[in-house]
């Protein structure tokens, strides 16, 4: 049997994968089982925060395997308590929950809302308004607070509690914190699967001087945008807010699953012994992992990430075929006059691994790219979005 014949046999069909075979890497660049070459512009969408094996990394993960891989939470161990003062301190944030995914962080921190709110408001207090075009999460609850109909349909009925209100629209979301008794406000900076669109400014700011007003938790969910992706440690720090919650996952340990809940004040003594739990949350290899991902993302890193997106903006905007570009950092979209499925697989076959996000190519390169990696695929995607040159 080839590999997929194997796939389409034994394993559940939910993902529609690209017909290649990853066998190895190294930074950002990928082999096939033919041995053709590719430039990573995908990242595992956005968790090989500096590329495949990473030497310092990989080293960091071998060192923590070879002393305990796992212990539960009956015990302790050092990289989570050491991860959770890394996290804390970079950001202002008092506490760390730690689980395996974003969805889950998600999870957490929709949990930490209502029970703060129902503590100390009663058990009508439970909304959780999240945006229209959101992405959150495929469990049950992060389904029901992702805003895009599609995906709702398949599984009633999902978790109540959840309305969605329109991006940027102030006056919208106001009026339903005083329709429904209101817990949290859950916002990605950048919507990432909904198409790379930053939220503005002004919105972020009014809608965290709301949630100071009506002692409203504001959530921000950075799974995608998180861990240095838009130029920033994490992206509510271009938007001048302060968070009561953050979740982040995907790049957090470089390819290992961890996801985290950063709990503020507010937040940070919500949930006790037993509220809350997860058996491989904060795994000391993940955490480890984590450890040298994170301490790696300094001023030095976030300026070189912030070039690059310059460097890439400029390539790509007024180009022939690109009609938009959008997005914060390494974290971009482009609105592409053929299709974006097309592009993709032309720039696949061309040697440059891409993503897509609803009607837009996707690009959420390593962190760490070398400049000469990304212009060579710079210039691969204007010639493949070129009218004039296919
Ligand atoms: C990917 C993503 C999630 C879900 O993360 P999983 O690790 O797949 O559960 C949630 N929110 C955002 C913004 C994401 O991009």
């Amino acid at each position: 049997m080839t590999i997929m014949e194997k796939d389409a046999q034994y394993v559940a069909q939910t993902y529609k994968r690209f017909p290649v075979e990853i066998v190895s890497g190294k930074g950002s660049l990928v082999w096939d089982s033919q041995g053709k070459e590719y430039i990573d512009l995908g990242s595992g969408i956005a968790v090989t925060s500096f590329g495949i094996g990473d030497e310092a990394w990989k080293q960091a993960v071998i060192d923590q395997l070879g002393r305990v891989q796992h212990t539960s939470n009956l015990y302790y161990t050092s990289p989570c308590a050491d991860l959770a003062e890394m996290l804390c301190s970079r950001t202002g944030m008092k506490k760390v929950f730690f689980c395996n995914s974003g969805a889950e962080a998600n999870e957490c921190a929709i949990k930490a809302a209502r029970k703060y709110a129902q503590d100390r408001y009663g058990r009508e207090r439970y909304t959780i308004i999240t945006l229209k075009n959101s992405f959150h999460g495929r469990t049950l609850t992060t389904l029901a607070a992702t805003g895009q109909d599609h995906y709702h349909e398949l599984f009633q009925p999902l978790t109540p509690g959840f309305v969605h209100a329109e991006a940027n629209n102030i006056a919208e979301l106001t009026a339903l914190t005083e329709k429904y008794p209101t817990a949290g406000i859950l916002l990605e900076c950048v919507q990432g699967e909904g198409g790379v669109i930053p939220l503005e400014k002004d919105y972020v700011q009014a809608a965290e001087k709301l949630c100071r007003e009506k002692d409203i938790l504001l959530l921000i969910d950075e799974v995608q945008t998180g861990n240095g992706r838009t130029g920033e440690l994490y992206a509510y720090m271009h938007y001048g807010v302060q968070p009561d919650i953050v979740s982040t996952a995907k790049g957090l340990a470089g390819g290992l699953p961890l996801g985290a809940a950063l709990l503020g004040e507010k937040a940070k003594d919500v949930l006790g012994y037993g509220d809350h739990g997860s058996t491989f949350g904060g795994n000391p290899v993940c955490c480890a992992g984590a450890l040298s991902i994170l301490s790696r993302i300094d001023e030095a890193l976030l300026r070189e990430i912030r070039e690059k997106s310059a460097y890439l903006f400029d390539l790509f905007t007024g180009a022939p075929g690109i009609r938009q570009v959008t997005g914060l950092g390494l974290m971009i979209g482009l609105k592409t006059e053929k299709p974006a499925a097309e592009v993709a697989n032309a720039c696949r076959e061309a040697g440059v691994l891409c993503l897509t996000a609803k009607d837009k190519l996707r690009l959420l390169p390593a962190l760490n790219i070398p400049m000469p990696l990304l212009q060579r695929a710079g210039r691969i995607i204007l010639e493949v979005c070129d009218p004039d040159k296919s």
